[in-house]
């Protein structure tokens, strides 16, 4: 079941545990780590660097509990998983519709809008169940450098 109206998660640090109760996540200290980890970085990380962030404060952290986490999010419908750069999986906690834009210079990835109307035809008898979409070009900081 999934649930739409989840606008609230950056309201508060403290809510983190309810969001995930909400959405079927059994709330382990380090899963609510890894969430608010999520939530308050929107750069799109990648396994190693959230593991590498949080690592210093929870000493018990594995590289394999950040991945298994973050696939339970993506199956959970609480993260995003962004396959724009072929050497590493990158994660969002920004779960609404919305296009990335990834620098093919610095790496960085942003977050861009997508209006309503950017549909795709699916033909008939085909079901999507994920949409991803994406830019790749210079981005303002790297192209401002040249
Ligand atoms: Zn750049
Ligand atoms: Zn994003």
């Amino acid at each position: 079941m999934q649930r739409i109206q989840n606008c609230n998660h950056y309201k508060m640090k403290t809510n983190t545990k309810t969001y995930l109760l909400e959405n079927g996540i059994k709330p382990s200290l380090q899963r609510i780590a890894l969430m608010d980890y999520l939530l308050s970085h929107r750069t799109h990380p990648s396994v190693d660097e959230i593991y590498n962030d949080l690592y210093p404060s929870i000493p018990t952290l594995s590289k394999t509990t950040v991945y298994n986490t973050m696939k339970l999010f993506v199956a959970k419908g609480v993260a995003l998983m962004i396959e724009i750069d072929e050497k590493n999986a990158r994660f969002d906690g920004y779960v609404h519709h919305h296009a990335h834009f990834i620098c093919q210079h610095c790496g960085a990835i942003f977050d861009i809008d997508v209006t309503e109307n950017a549909t795709l035809n699916v033909p008939n008898g085909f079901t999507s169940n994920e949409v991803q979409i994406y830019a790749k070009g210079i981005c303002s900081k790297c192209n401002k450098k040249n």
